[in-house]
């Protein structure tokens, strides 16, 4: 994900090698360079990227105490390390970071700049206590709903991977997302559903599900794809061949 905001363009999370990255960004006609980068955890498909992105775009990787001592993210520069509930500086954004429930040390982030504000909450088990106080005053919140239950406990996936998914330190379920959904703030303009399980789940079954819990809340819903460009808030919307999955 990438958040603009003034002169600062934030990456948070570095799961795609560079030339992918490249190539997404150009097919959506942004010319912008991220100039800080922020890794959420240590898995794959985070921040098995982190120090190639760093060292090409010059930014600065940042990340949790947790997350440093978990994972080796390599490059030159040592990462600049954030607190939990503190809110710390990256260029003209303030960002408050929390923990959140998953089988490596994870957070959800709050980025807030000249009285806007949005949320992000992906990978994690369940909703933990204080999240919804953590997205308030937000203008659009990006939240994890990775996987339909019956498409998890009827599909491929090996016996002990649908334990660790569908545990209270794996993935938010459509139904979890549901339960979260129904009691969010009314000023929300935006709700982007993250993090889609390719295997366990389709853009059309989380949307539902969404779009049931939000029934007459206002907010936009958006479904975001791995194979596209989602745009939210002022940024430019991508071109049509773009919207690979129906809004
Ligand atoms: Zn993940
Ligand atoms: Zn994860």
């Amino acid at each position: 994900m990438l958040v603009e905001a003034g002169a600062t363009r934030l990456l948070v999370d570095a799961g795609l090698p560079l030339v992918t990255l490249r190539r997404q960004l150009a097919r959506a006609e942004l010319t912008v360079k991220p100039n800080a980068i922020i890794v959420t955890h240590a898995h794959g498909d985070h921040c098995r990227h982190a120090a190639e992105l760093s060292e090409h775009y010059q930014a600065p990787l940042f990340v949790s105490e947790a997350t440093r001592r978990s994972v080796r993210l390599g490059g030159r520069r040592a990462p600049q390390v954030f607190g939990s509930r503190a809110p710390f500086s990256v260029g003209e954004l303030t960002v408050t970071a929390m923990s959140v429930p998953h089988d490596a040390p994870q957070v959800s982030l709050r980025f807030e700049h000249a009285g806007q504000a949005a949320a992000l909450a992906t990978d994690l088990g369940e909703v933990p206590p204080g999240l919804l106080e953590h997205f308030a005053g937000c203008d659009t919140v990006l939240i994890e709903s990775n996987h339909d239950h019956e498409m998890l406990w009827a599909g491929p996936y090996p016996y002990h991977l649908k334990r660790r998914v569908s545990g209270g330190h794996g993935h938010l379920s459509n139904a979890q997302t549901h339960g979260l959904l129904r009691s969010l703030d009314r000023g929300v303009r935006t709700v982007v559903l993250m993090h889609l399980s390719q295997t366990n789940n389709t853009p059309e079954l989380a949307r539902a599900s969404a779009a049931e819990a939000l029934c007459d809340h206002p907010a936009t819903l958006l479904v975001a794809s791995q194979f596209g460009v989602t745009a939210v808030g002022d940024a430019p919307a991508p071109p049509p061949q773009l919207e690979l999955f129906p809004r």
